[in-house]
């Protein structure tokens, strides 16, 4: 039996000088995550410091977009009026992922800190650099259909599961964060990491800090826009491959592009070179197809996972072409009424 402290925290300042004077001391949200972890033996937290009293409105404005609460459930923000109408493609994502019951338990900001699903990592009885630095990777070898893709090193071929950062990426959101010393913010892009020779560090949290906010800039892509994950059953299921699409179209030309990929990579995999390869150009599949050849340049895999790259390649395309009709795309779970 492992001692666990428990302190439920009514201010950030008190939760992070908790969580800040102990390295063994972690937040805990909606404990979908960190539990599972706790139970694997994966680590021994001397205390959870529980932020769920810290919860404020789900959406507040901003000069330029909107404020999402780091500490609100998924399913309340996926359901939220100002997102279903204004920022479909994440009310899309975030209900493409997990079970309605992890929804409404999970909060926006754990699941940005979700852990890898990397079947050899959550078995203790394997080497696993992500786990224990220097001990080696066994997926590299070992069973590695749901690897990485892209931007994987010989230390490790995770994939980063969420689907809700999938949109954020797409989205140009960032991250703010109080802790303790003081306030700051994180492009989207510069918030998760990539496994390089530190496999064990998924994001650029420090310890003690306290995810407060996202914000999301007004550009909401709600005319031309589509999630697709695909996945081995049509729930509760991690993605295999997902993309998130956001398009501007002006007079058959098309004015912005953002392409994010899920499943494929340590960290939400965007490039900007594709997006901006399509700038101008027709909505057509075949310049689509060349866009997806670019994020899929230098694409890898490990055997088991190899079919990920036409996979991806496909689900680009058409998710592309969903985006331009929107009520084309796969059903989900349905928006509210
Ligand atoms: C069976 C199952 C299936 C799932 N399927 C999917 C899926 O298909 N797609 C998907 O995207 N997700 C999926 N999930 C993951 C789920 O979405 C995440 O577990 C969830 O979002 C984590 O949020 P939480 O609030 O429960 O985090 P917790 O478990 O409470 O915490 C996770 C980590 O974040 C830290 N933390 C939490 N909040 C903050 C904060 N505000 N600031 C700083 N640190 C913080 C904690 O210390 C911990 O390290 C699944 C989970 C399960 C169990
Ligand atoms: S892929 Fe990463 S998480 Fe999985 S075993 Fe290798 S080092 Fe560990």
């Amino acid at each position: 039996m492992n001692d666990l402290a428990y302190f439920k925290s009514n201010s950030s300042a008190e939760a992070i000088a908790q969580v800040a004077a102990d390295e063994q001391s972690r937040f805990i949200g909606g404990g979908t995550n960190i539990i599972d972890l706790i139970k694997y033996n994966l680590f021994f937290p001397s205390s959870l410091v529980d932020i769920n009293g810290l919860k404020k409105e789900i959406i507040t404005k901003t000069d330029d977009g909107i404020l999402i609460d780091a500490f609100a459930k998924n399913a309340d923000l996926a359901y939220h009026q100002t997102i279903e109408d204004q920022y479909p493609l994440l009310s899309k994502a975030i209900l493409a992922g997990a079970s309605p019951q992890i929804r409404n338990m999970a909060t926006n900001g754990g699941n940005l800190l979700q852990r890898t699903r990397c079947y050899y990592f959550y078995d203790a009885n394997t080497p696993c650099n992500k786990r224990e630095p220097g001990s080696g990777c066994s997926a590299l070898n070992g069973y590695n259909r749901n690897m990485a893709i892209l931007g994987t090193t010989e230390h490790c071929i995770a994939v980063f599961p969420s689907d809700m950062c999938v949109a954020l990426a797409a989205l140009n959101a960032s991250v703010h964060i109080a802790g303790p010393n003081g306030n700051r913010i994180l492009q989207f892009a510069d918030f998760h990491r990539l496994p390089g020779d530190t496999p064990h560090l998924d994001n650029n949290l420090q310890h003690g800090e306290l995810i407060i906010g996202i914000e999301l800039p007004n550009r909401g892509f709600n005319k031309y826009y589509s999630y697709l994950k695909l996945r081995d059953r049509n729930s509760y299921a991690f993605a295999l491959v997902s993309v998130a699409t956001a398009l501007e179209i002006e007079r058959d030309a098309i004015t912005e592009a953002r392409i994010a990929l899920g499943g494929v990579a340590h960290k939400p995999w965007r490039i900007g070179e594709a997006e901006a390869f399509l700038k101008g150009k027709s909505p057509t599949r075949a310049n689509f197809s060349l866009a997806a050849d670019i994020i899929l340049e230098g694409a890898k895999g490990y055997g088991f996972n190899d079919f990920k790259i036409g996979l991806a390649k496909k689900a680009i395309i058409r998710n592309c072409m969903m985006a331009l009709d929107p009520s084309s795309q796969l059903p989900g779970a349905q928006p509210s009424l």
